[in-house]
């Protein structure tokens, strides 16, 4: 268990604690021309190894992961960006609106 933080306004999620808080996920991706390696970041596993106020910007991040594929052709390792993603529909709908749309979903 780990405790997510407050959100304040103006918001600024900038940190991994706040990612996690706004339901953000992110994919690490290789930028590497022609390798295009990705994989999805367990954001929880992050804030539980460099901690949940830790910065969320790729040049704060990124000497935390290389490409394996990069690595193992040789390549610059370390050509790394990050994707975020923010929650879509419709699991950030409305509470309402979701049972809503399961319910026409299901036929009832
Ligand atoms: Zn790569």
């Amino acid at each position: 268990m780990f405790k997510l933080p407050e959100i304040t306004y103006p918001l600024s999620i900038d940190t991994i604690g706040k990612m996690l808080a706004m339901g953000h996920e992110a994919t690490v991706r290789c930028l590497t021309t022609g390798c295009n390696h990705s994989s999805r970041l367990n954001l929880v596993a992050l804030g539980h190894r460099i901690g949940f106020d830790h910065s969320c910007l790729v040049q704060d991040l990124q000497r935390y992961f290389y490409c394996p594929v990069c690595r193992a052709a040789g390549r610059d390792d370390k050509r790394i960006g990050l994707v975020r993603h923010t929650l879509t529909d419709p699991v950030s709908a409305w509470p309402r609106q979701a049972k809503s749309a399961y319910e026409r979903a299901k036929g009832g």
